[in-house]
């Protein structure tokens, strides 16, 4: 264990100075040592479970992996302090929540689950928070903005096997707390401080860092065999994240999709944005559409992760309000619409 842990360590080294360098050039693919490459390009498969990481520390995983519903499935984390229970975000169905919940009651029957911290708006992260306990809930004060400007598709919800009994209620639980730097909470003897990483997968993301453990929640900071989405991120800015995280002394990495993993995963996330960059860059300035650009990059090994094709058009179109200089922190859905029509319309061709 001892061993793995220092070799990964080493390789989060390497590969975050490489990318710090990178950084400046980003018109390049970020070409990271060959460690990198050697066997991370196959998906693993994970299953749902409440891991234990380190006295009082959990992360909860919801399981997937290749040919699996991998579609808003997010990651939660636990910590247990000495009268009551944090949670790091509250998943995204009614019944994910309420496993998530039983998870925390079986592992940690005696104590209430007494604050929440969000780690960014979307609804994957969001939606089950009405199955919770009134709390105290915390975020960045964009994600609250964010999250009172979601519209609620309908006030109830339907039947899906897995996701929803029917009927359970669909709304927003506003944050009753909110940070614009960082926090520490003290749980007993752990650390807890939430780090406002902004802008990186949206405009208000929060990672929580527990010194002592060398462990981080990410949040979607972290995509681990799962290919990040852009659609209110900010490509450049989150791979300068990620290079920050690579320079802090952190060993375990909890991602909001994906298996858990340490630097070698985001660094290897932070390399498929690199790549995916420079490739649209060079079709930004050969003049083609986001759509056209869509349907021509190519990602090699990144090409298996999960959803991977889906999510070309969302990220050429953002990419190119960067390169434009009019991103913002919305989402442009119009275009990403229009991106994957013209997208398909190509592929079907072919
Ligand atoms: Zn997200």
């Amino acid at each position: 264990m001892n061993q793995r842990s220092s070799r990964r360590e080493a390789i989060g080294r390497v590969v975050g100075a490489g990318l710090g360098m990178a950084s400046l050039a980003r018109a390049q693919p970020v070409r990271s040592p060959a460690v990198v490459t050697a066997g991370s390009s196959q998906v693993p498969t994970w299953k749902t479970e409440l891991r234990p990481l380190a006295p009082n520390v959990y992360a909860y995983v919801q399981g997937g992996g290749p040919g699996q519903l991998n579609q808003g499935v997010s990651n939660a984390g636990v910590i247990v302090g000495e009268d009551h229970v944090l949670v790091i975000d509250s998943l995204g169905a009614p019944i994910h929540a309420k496993n998530l919940i039983a998870a925390i009651r079986q592992a940690v029957p005696n104590k209430p689950i007494g604050r929440m911290v969000v780690t960014h708006h979307h609804g994957d992260h969001i939606w089950g928070l009405p199955f919770f306990p009134k709390m105290e809930i915390v975020s960045h004060e964009y994600c609250r903005k964010a999250m009172l400007d979601t519209p609620i598709p309908s006030p109830t919800w339907e039947k899906r096997d897995g996701w929803a009994e029917g009927g359970e209620e669909r709304r927003i639980v506003p944050p009753t707390t909110v940070i614009n730097d960082r926090t520490t909470y003290y749980y007993g003897t752990t650390e807890v401080q939430l780090i406002t990483m902004v802008p990186s997968h949206t405009f208000g993301d929060i990672a929580i860092h527990l010194p002592e453990h060398k462990i981080l929640f990410a949040g979607d900071i972290g995509f681990f065999y799962v290919a990040p989405f852009l659609n209110n991120g900010h490509c450049t800015k989150w791979m300068e994240t990620c290079d920050r995280i690579l320079a802090m002394d952190v060993q375990t990495i909890v991602p909001g999709h994906g298996p858990i993993g340490g630097k070698r995963e985001l660094a290897e996330m932070s390399e498929y944005l690199g790549l995916f960059k420079a490739e649209a860059w060079k079709r930004y300035n050969a003049g083609l559409t986001p759509g056209q650009a869509a349907a021509a990059i190519e990602l090699g090994k990144f090409d298996r992760w999960i959803g991977a094709r889906d999510r070309l058009p969302m990220n050429a179109v953002r990419l190119y309000a960067e390169f434009r200089g009019t991103l913002n922190p919305a989402f442009d859905s119009e275009g990403v619409q229009r991106a994957a029509d013209e997208m398909n319309a190509i592929l079907a061709k072919r």
